[in-house]
């Protein structure tokens, strides 16, 4: 994939975790996005394996958008990661679980 030139626009990703692009239709669940590098922790991959693939509504706070509006699609779940494709005002909406390195750096 070279996904990282061409870029995924959040529209390009459907409402079956397929993405479109150039004609071509790929599956997204059980291959790797460049996930960017701001919304990594600092030991995670660079690319992760979409591992499942979720209702927006049942996953997003109060089953709204970061926009306000009424969440509507898929958000693909990485193992470190969560990324909703916002349909709704075409942003691509990164979460990342908070984990605590307190301990370690503790012990
Ligand atoms: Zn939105």
């Amino acid at each position: 994939m070279t996904e990282k030139q061409v870029g995924i626009k959040a529209k390009a990703i459907d409402m079956d975790g397929i993405w479109h692009w150039e004609g071509k239709k790929i599956p997204l669940l059980g291959n790797h996005l460049p996930v960017p590098e701001k919304v990594r922790l600092d030991m995670d991959p660079e690319r992760q394996e979409v591992l499942a693939i979720v209702d927006a509504a049942d996953w997003m706070e109060g089953g709204k958008c970061v926009c306000g509006a009424k969440a509507e699609g898929i958000i693909l779940v990485t193992e470190y990661t969560k990324l909703f494709p916002a349909h709704c005002c075409e942003q691509m909406v990164w979460m990342t679980d908070e984990r605590d390195y307190n301990e370690i750096y503790e012990a």
